[in-house]
C-alpha cells in the first residue's frame, strides 16, 4: 500500500527531530538538575549521595533516556490522532477504526543511531582532594588519556584543579572524548570577579585559557516551619548554612534562639545569590527576612545610608542593631542540638539566679554588650568566670568557663569571645551559666535588652527606605507564599 509506506515515512521523518531536540532538551534539563544538584552538594554534604546516583544513572543510561523518549512520542501521537477524532458531532458520525502498522523497531534504531550521534554531554562536578586528573574525568564520564596528560602537564590547568570543592564542567562528545572543561573559582570569599579556565579541543590540539569575570548576582526567596530545629527546617528549605547564620545574626539582639524559639516558628528569607556564569558560586548577602516566633513577628531589611556602613532595621525604620546581644551563645548547627539542661547542683542550694546555655565544651562565650573586664578568674561554685560591666549599673557574668581570654581592666566589645564554655565549678555537664545584673540583681536579660534603645534611619533617607520596605514587603509576601505551597 503506497498510502500506507508514504505515511510511514512521513511519520519517521516527523519523529526523528522531534526525538532528536527531545533528547537534547533532556538532557541539558537534566544537566541542570544536576548542576542544582552538585551545588546543594557543596552546600549540604549529606545530598552528595543523591547526586552521585543521578550522575552514575546519567553515565549509565543515555539509551534509556532516548528509548523512553521515543516511546513518550509515539505515545503523545497516539493521544493526538484520538483527540483530532473528537468532533462536536461525534455521535452522529460513523465509526472508522483505521489500524496502522508502525514499525517500533524503526525508531530504537534511531535512538541507538542518535546516541552515536554528537550528542555532547555537559557534565558538572566538584573537584575533590582526592583527585588525579584521571578520576575528575572518569568522575565526568571521560576516557581521554590525551586530556588526562593535558591536565597532569598544563601549568594552568594544575593550578586550577589544585584545590578542592571548585565547580568544573565538561562537555564530552559520543566517544567519551574531552570537547571542552571549564572550572570557575574565586580567589577569595569577598571577591566580586571569579576566574574561569577553559580548555579547548583545538586543531592544534588541547588549549588552556584563563579569564577573569564579574559575577551576577541573582535573589532567591525561601522559607520554613520549624518542626523539630531551625537547622532541620533550614535544610528542608534547602537554605545554605551561611544564610541561616546570617539570619540568626539579623535578629541576635531580638530572639534567643536557644531559649525562645518555639516549634512553628515561620521565617521566611530573600538573599543574594553570586553567580559564576550562571552557576551559583557563593550565597550573598540576606535582603530582608521575617521569623514569626511564638505569636510575636519580627522583619528585618538591608538598608545603606548614604555614605554608610549597611544595616538592618526593622520595617518602622529602627535599627535591628542594639546595645545587647539576646544570647552569649552564638546559636549554630553545634549549639542547637544541645537540649537545655537544668543546674541541679545550685536549684537544690538555692534560687538559681541566672540562664544556662548547654553548649559544647570550647564555644566562645561572648560578652552580650560594649563593656569593661571587672573580674576574671576563679570564683567558688563558678569555677572559672568573668564579670564585665556595661555603664553605670549593667553587670554581666560568664560562669563554669573552660578557659579565659580576657583580664581584669581591659575594655572588651560585644561579640568579643570572653572565654570559652567548660564546665568549671558545680556544674554537671558543659554548659555557660550566664547572668544579668542590674545594679548587682539577677533580672531576666530579655527584658533589659528589649529596652535598649536603637538608631533609627535618618529623616533625610526615609523616604528611599519606605520604598525599599515596600519592595522587601512583597518578596517577603513572595517567599512566605513559596513556604506556604511547598508545605501543602
Ligand atoms: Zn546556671
Amino acid at each position: 500500500m503506497p498510502f500506507l509506506n508514504r505515511f510511514q515515512t512521513r511519520l519517521s521523518a516527523l519523529l526523528l527531530p522531534l526525538l532528536m531536540r527531545g533528547t537534547m532538551a533532556l538532557s541539558s534539563g537534566l544537566s541542570a538538575a544536576h548542576r542544582a544538584l552538585v551545588w546543594l552538594d557543596g552546600q549540604h554534604p549529606q545530598l552528595a549521595q543523591g547526586a552521585h546516583a543521578l550522575r552514575q544513572w546519567l553515565l549509565r543510561h543515555p539509551k534509556t533516556i532516548s528509548a523512553t523518549l521515543a516511546t513518550v512520542l509515539v505515545a503523545g501521537g497516539g493521544g493526538a490522532f484520538a483527540i483530532a477524532n473528537l468532533g462536536p458531532d461525534i455521535a452522529d458520525q460513523p465509526v472508522v477504526s483505521i489500524s496502522t502498522p508502525v514499525e517500533v523497531a524503526n525508531l530504537a534504531d534511531q535512538a541507538q543511531a542518535i546516541d552515536q550521534l554528537n550528542l555532547n554531554l555537559i557534565r558538572t562536578d566538584l573537584t575533590r582532594t582526592s583527585d588525579t586528573p584521571e578520576s575528575l574525568l572518569r568522575r565526568m564520564g571521560v576516557v581521554d588519556t590525551q586530556a588526562a596528560a593535558f591536565l597532569r602537564s598544563n601549568p594552568l590547568a594544575k593550578q586550577a584543579l589544585q584545590r578542592s570543592g571548585r565547580t568544573v564542567s565538561a562537555e564530552v562528545n559520543g566517544q567519551q572524548q574531552l570537547r571542552q572543561l571549564s572550572v570557575r573559582w574565586l580567589r577569595n570569599e569577598t571577591d566580586t570577579a571569579f576566574q574561569r579556565l577553559v580548555i579547548e579541543r583545538t586543531a592544534q590540539g588541547l588549549q588552556a585559557t584563563q579569564t577573569s569575570a564579574v559575577l551576577s548576582t541573582s535573589v532567591r526567596m525561601t522559607g520554613g516551619t520549624v518542626a523539630s530545629s531551625l537547622y532541620a527546617a533550614a535544610d528542608e528549605a534547602r537554605l545554605p548554612d551561611a544564610v541561616i547564620s546570617q539570619l540568626t545574626d539579623i535578629f541576635s539582639s531580638q530572639i534567643d534562639f536557644h531559649r525562645t524559639l518555639r516549634k512553628g516558628a515561620r521565617f521566611s528569607v530573600v538573599y543574594e545569590v553570586l553567580e559564576a556564569d550562571g552557576e551559583p558560586i557563593r550565597t550573598g548577602r540576606v535582603l530582608s527576612a521575617e521569623f514569626n516566633n511564638d505569636n510575636k513577628l519580627y522583619q528585618a531589611v538591608w538598608f545603606q545610608e548614604n555614605g554608610q556602613k549597611g544595616n538592618y532595621y526593622a520595617l518602622d525604620g529602627k535599627s535591628l542593631r542594639r546595645a545587647y546581644l539576646a544570647a552569649p551563645v552564638a546559636f549554630s548547627r553545634k549549639t542547637s542540638g544541645m537540649g537545655m539542661r537544668l543546674h541541679p547542683i545550685f536549684q537544690t542550694l538555692q534560687k538559681h539566679n541566672g540562664v544556662d546555655y548547654a553548649a559544647p565544651i570550647g564555644t566562645p562565650a561572648m560578652a552580650v554588650g560594649d563593656g569593661v573586664v571587672d573580674f576574671a578568674g576563679v570564683q567558688g561554685g563558678f569555677g572559672n568566670v568573668v564579670i564585665v560591666r556595661h555603664g553605670a549599673n549593667h553587670s554581666t557574668v560568664y560562669a563554669h568557663l573552660s578557659r579565659i581570654n580576657v583580664r581584669k581592666g581591659q575594655a572588651i566589645q560585644k561579640g568579643q569571645a570572653v572565654g570559652a564554655v567548660g564546665t568549671t565549678g558545680w556544674s554537671t555537664g558543659p554548659h555557660l551559666h550566664f547572668e544579668f545584673r542590674v545594679n548587682g540583681v539577677h533580672v531576666d536579660p530579655q527584658s533589659v535588652i528589649q529596652q535598649a534603645q536603637s538608631t533609627p534611619v535618618s529623616p533625610a533617607a526615609m523616604a528611599r527606605f519606605n520604598a525599599s520596605v515596600k519592595y522587601a514587603q512583597s518578596q517577603l509576601q513572595a517567599a512566605a507564599q513559596m513556604r506556604d505551597t511547598s508545605e501543602q
